[in-house]
């Protein structure tokens, strides 16, 4: 019997921690439909044919600075295939994805390279915010030529001085004498596609407002000026520049929403980013190790490929098994997103507040997942760096660029330390302030839950060993979360440290409860793909080994950190109870997964 019970509302974001989730209440990766494949074939033939067709040595050294007409000249080809319209609804001329067929098709982008930034400004948040809080006005006279790409966007909330606190932002727009405009005059920093948008979003505090307002703001109305391209790390060529506001005059009709209620709306929006962002980081991932895959194939070193060595297996196995178990978690969350919109229409909300609505639900998974797949796409692209050897490090091989670009994916849509933090305070509001989550008692009952935890995990069959590591898990972040919480209190949210031990355990129970799901539904779902499922079973058990030690660590950090005497003690053995170690043999586990993706002589899961 699971000691967490079954979900009375299955799309409540955040329930996963305290309730028990069936497998086949989950999406997994595999149940994809033909039309869905179609569209992430579409879009790698695009990728692989238009952008790497163009020579990876060509792609590595494109810049925005001096690139920009063969940039847009990309621009415009993915923009005749419909790569523009996907978010789009089909009123106003676009494709209207479902969210999930949405984040399949980002992380399809990810393959191409710094392109995928660009597009994903223009589908994502630069198109959004009219999709999600338009006026009907609003959306007929902007969407259909951001879906067909003639109206080109970029989404500009950063400024010099407010970055991860965006609401402090200086920009400030006032209202004419005559009520018809609003005179906007401020600067905002690394706008991505500013170099060419013809339409920007705009965060602006009218007069002396606290909170931020948002804008629909055209190139044409004059008084915008731009500064010069960013030189970056990576992400070359994508634009990225500052754009100043020397009172430019914007029609009151292009106020997005109320007044005030900028702030809210960028949230929203960075909630999509998020996920998407998470499933363009498991798209990089599988192509930087398929690419370390096919090399390690082919490189001879000491008379045999290197693919034969364990230390290439090591880091092989390690990567895939990784973006195995985040991939499960970026298209559950993406399903659940999709299914709580159809409640939502159902109960009667429009088209854009159950899109809104929807994602707000689930920003504890969509932080959660945003950070996953961002550290993901970092480890896959350093270690198929090393694999490549001295050819990563060249440009010839595209390695190094993939090494870069991946950097950028933990700073925006929110720095992983914020999305972090955020994981965490969403989570305290909701068991707190408006009690949807019953972290509390939840965590109450564990101490006496414990007995008969003494005995050490061992993998069978039945994968029950494994489902009782995910609910120790949770148990460990209820349990030590609870306890700190009623040691600090309110100040506990100072102890950002601890907050991060928290965040970390947390993510982990997601993770790994969405990648045991998916084993779970696989296997008893005879008529879904069952390809490779017993690799997929040794990718699991991999990632839950892994993440057993994190959470171990996590605790310990946390306990050590706000704990003294006998509780600190008494929290520690019960921290030992709740994750001894799990009896399987990661070398072996590891080899399996690895020779699996050697023998297809590329990543196979
Ligand atoms: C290439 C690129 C493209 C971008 N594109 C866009 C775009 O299109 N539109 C747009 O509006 N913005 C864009 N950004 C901006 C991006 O979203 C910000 O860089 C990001 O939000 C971080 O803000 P910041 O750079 O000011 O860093 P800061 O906020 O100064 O953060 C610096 C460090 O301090 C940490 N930190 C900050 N606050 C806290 C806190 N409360 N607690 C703990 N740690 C904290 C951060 O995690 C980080 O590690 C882009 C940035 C880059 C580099």
């Amino acid at each position: 019997m699971s000691y967490f019970k079954l979900p009375e509302e299955i799309l409540k974001g955040g329930s996963f921690l305290v309730e028990d989730t069936k497998s086949d209440e989950v999406f997994i990766p595999e149940e994809f439909n033909e039309e869905q494949l179609g569209i992430y074939d579409m879009v790698k033939d695009f990728c692989l044919k238009e952008i790497h067709g163009l020579g990876i040595l060509k792609v590595a050294q494109m810049d925005a600075s001096k690139h920009m007409d063969e940039i847009l000249a990309i621009f415009d080809k993915a923009s005749e295939l419909g790569l523009m319209s996907v978010a789009i609804p089909e009123e106003y001329e676009g494709l209207g994805l479902d969210f999930n067929t949405g984040l399949l098709y980002s992380e399809a982008i990810s393959m191409a390279f710094s392109f995928a930034t660009t597009i994903g400004a223009q589908t994502s948040i630069g198109s959004l915010p009219i999709v999600y809080y338009g006026t009907e006005e609003q959306k007929k006279k902007y969407l259909p030529g951001i879906a067909s790409g003639e109206i080109k966007a970029a989404y500009a909330l950063t400024e010099p001085s407010s970055g991860s606190d965006a609401n402090s932002g200086k920009t400030n727009a006032t209202l004419n004498k005559a009520k018809t405009h609003y005179i906007l005059n401020g600067q905002k920093m690394w706008i991505t596609n500013g170099g060419f948008a013809d339409v920007f979003i705009v965060f602006a505090k009218i007069d002396d407002d606290k909170n931020l307002s948002a804008f629909i703001v055209e190139k044409a109305f004059g008084g915008i000026e731009l500064g010069a391209e960013e030189k970056k790390l990576g992400i070359k060529a994508s634009s990225t520049v500052q754009v100043f506001f020397n009172n430019c005059e914007v029609p009151v009709e292009n106020l997005l929403s109320e007044r005030g209620e900028g702030f809210k709306i960028a949230l929203n929006i960075l909630n999509s980013g998020r996920a998407k962002l998470a499933a363009g980081g498991v798209g990089g991932a599988k192509f930087a190790l398929d690419q370390a895959i096919k090399y390690a194939n082919q490189r001879e070193q000491f008379g045999t490929p290197i693919s034969s060595f364990g230390a290439m297996k090591y880091k092989i196995g390690q990567g895939v098994a990784w973006a195995f178990a985040t991939e499960s978690a970026v298209y559950r969350t993406g399903y659940n997103i999709d299914r709580k919109y159809d409640a939502l229409r159902e109960e009667g909300a429009t088209d854009s507040e159950a899109k809104v609505k929807s994602l707000r639900e689930f920003a504890i998974e969509c932080a959660i997942i945003k950070v996953q797949g961002s550290e993901l796409l970092d480890y896959a692209t350093d270690e198929a760096l090393q694999i490549h050897g001295g050819m990563g490090y060249s440009m010839e091989t595209g390695i190094e660029m993939g090494y870069r670009d991946a950097r950028i994916t933990r700073i925006y849509e929110g720095t992983n330390e914020i999305n972090r933090m955020l994981s965490v305070a969403e989570l305290t509001k909701r068991a707190m302030q408006t009690k949807e989550i019953n972290l509390m008692g939840e965590g109450k009952k564990i101490p006496a839950h414990l007995i008969g935890e003494l005995i050490p995990f061992r993998s069978g069959k039945k994968l029950k060993e494994e489902t009782r590591i995910v609910e120790n898990i949770k148990k460990a972040f209820l349990l030590i979360s609870g306890a700190a919480g009623r040691s600090l209190g309110k100040k506990l949210v100072d102890e950002q440290e601890i907050v991060m031990n928290f965040a970390d355990i947390l993510a982990e129970a997601f993770i790994c409860e969405s990648a045991l799901l998916r084993v779970k539904k696989l296997a008893k779902n005879k008529d879904l793909d069952q390809k490779n499922l017993d690799i997929k079973k040794a990718a699991m058990r991999l990632y839950l080994y892994e993440a057993l030690d994190r959470v171990r660590k996590a605790g310990y950090d946390a306990i050590n950190s706000y704990a003294s005497g006998a509780e600190k003690i008494v929290m520690r053995r019960l921290l030992m109870l709740l994750t001894p170690p799990y009896e399987i043999n990661p070398k072996s586990l590891r080899r399996k997964v690895a020779e699996a993706c050697i023998e297809a002589d590329g990543y196979c899961l």
